[in-house]
This record gives C-alpha cells, structure tokens and sequence, in this order.
C-alpha cells in the first residue's frame, strides 16, 4: 500500500504546494532544481562572472593578479577573502530583495544551497574555525527578514561542519546600511557598532562572517577590525551578492 500512497500522495502535494522556480515563479517539474529552464542558464552566467577574492566586486575579464582589485591590492580590502554567489542584480537580485524586504521565505532553502555551493570553491575553506553572522540590533529584530544572515550562517555549519559560533555582537543600533545613501555615512554608521561577545575564544581562529548583501564593504571590514583586535588570525566572508553603491 505504502508505494502506492507516497507516489500519490507526493502528487496531490504537488498539485497543492507546486514547486516554483526561484527565480521566476514558473511552476518547476519534479526534478530536484531550484531554476527553471530559462532561469538555469540566466543564474550560471551570473554565478561565472569573475570577481574580486576580497571584496566581491565583479572584475572585467582582464586577469587580475591573485583576483585581487587594485583598491583591495592598496590595503582597503574588507575581508581576509570573500565567497560570494553573484553581483546583486538580474534575477539574482530579484530571489533575494523577494526573501528579505517581501517575506518570501521559501527562498531560504535556494539560498543556502547557492551559497554553500560557492563556498565550497574557496581555497580557505578548510581553514574556516567557526562560522559567525553579523548581528541585527536586538530593537531592529522585528522581522524574519532580519534574521537571514543568520539563518545563512546555520545553513553553512550545516553543509561545511566548522560550527555557527556568535562571537560578535551589535552594542549599538542605527539605521540598516542599505537606508543610508554615502560610503562614508555607511562607514560612520557601523563605527563602534560591533563587539566581540564576552567568552568568544578567539585567538589565532580564522573566522568566516555570514551576511546577506555586501555593499560597500563597510560593515565586513569593522566586523573584520573587532575580531582580529581580539585575536582571529583570519576573518573571511560568505555572503549571497555583491551590491554596486554608486
Ligand atoms: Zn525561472
Ligand atoms: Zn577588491
């Protein structure tokens, strides 16, 4: 009886809950793909384009020297090295302003599979201590969509082993960095933001800080200062896309 009912069962599902790709809506077939046929292609290309190792910042098709921007090669790179899926933009862009201004949750599974894929590329995985998110104030807690760098994080430890250790934390509120318009605003803003949670045992650790958009590096490169002041060797970045602040 049970081969009969699964089956059935999995199909009255399916009629009820149908899959949808996540970067269309298209209602998918059965085949375990987050991408429709038209998405797939779209979402590769995205995912292919070559980027800065540091920053994130996609690159022309010009070799770099070690990947690395010539801002980064000049000592302004946020990060000790940066995984991230794609530049915010496209469809891309779409999946992940529908998870975190518009409460498509569902989103969550693509983006963890997005980006644990693309970090299991970068050379210093095996390196990674723990993994940690940068924090959300307590009083901006409000939503689920506040929550994604850290639900990131968990879906990292999950698929790569190191564990999801919060060892940073926020002291001090303020606007979210994508309110503000300037690179400098935003540096001001998360200046003193962020500090090492009392027993976080750092020294010589190298840690991988989770977030859901990078913009203009700011607050990975605080994060970055707090934690290596206490001792980290390393603080590397994983997060899903790479905005243009200009
Ligand atoms: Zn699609
Ligand atoms: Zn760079």
């Amino acid at each position: 009886m049970v081969h009969i009912i699964t089956p059935l069962a999995r199909t009255l599902a399916g009629m009820l809950f149908p899959r949808l790709c996540a970067g269309c809506d298209a209602t998918l077939g059965e085949a375990g793909t987050d991408f429709c046929e038209q998405c797939a292609p779209a979402m590769a290309a995205l995912v292919a384009r070559p980027c800065c190792q540091q920053c994130g910042e996609s690159t022309g098709p010009a070799q770099l020297p070690e990947n690395v921007c010539p801002d980064c090669r000049k000592g302004k790179a946020p990060t000790d090295g940066i995984a991230r899926v794609a530049a915010y933009e496209g469809l891309w862009r779409r999946l992940v302003r529908q998870y975190k201004f518009h409460g498509r949750y569902d989103l969550l599974a693509t983006a963890v599979r997005m980006l644990a894929a693309r970090l299991g590329t970068a050379a210093w995985l095996d390196q990674i201590d723990a993994f940690a998110f940068v924090p959300t104030h307590w009083t901006r807690r409000s939503l689920r969509g506040e929550y994604l760098a850290e639900q990131l994080a968990r879906g990292m430890a999950a698929a790569h082993g190191p564990p999801c250790q919060q060892v940073v934390k926020r002291i001090r509120g303020g606007p979210n960095q994508y309110e503000l318009a300037s690179p400098a605003q935003r540096m001001e803003n998360v200046r003193g933001a962020f500090a090492v949670t009392p027993g976080a045992r750092l020294d010589g650790a190298a840690v991988c800080v989770v977030d859901d958009i990078t913009t203009t590096g700011a607050t990975l490169a605080e994060v970055r200062r707090v934690l290596k002041r206490a001792g980290a060797a390393r603080v590397y970045a994983a997060v899903l896309a790479k905005a243009g602040w200009s």
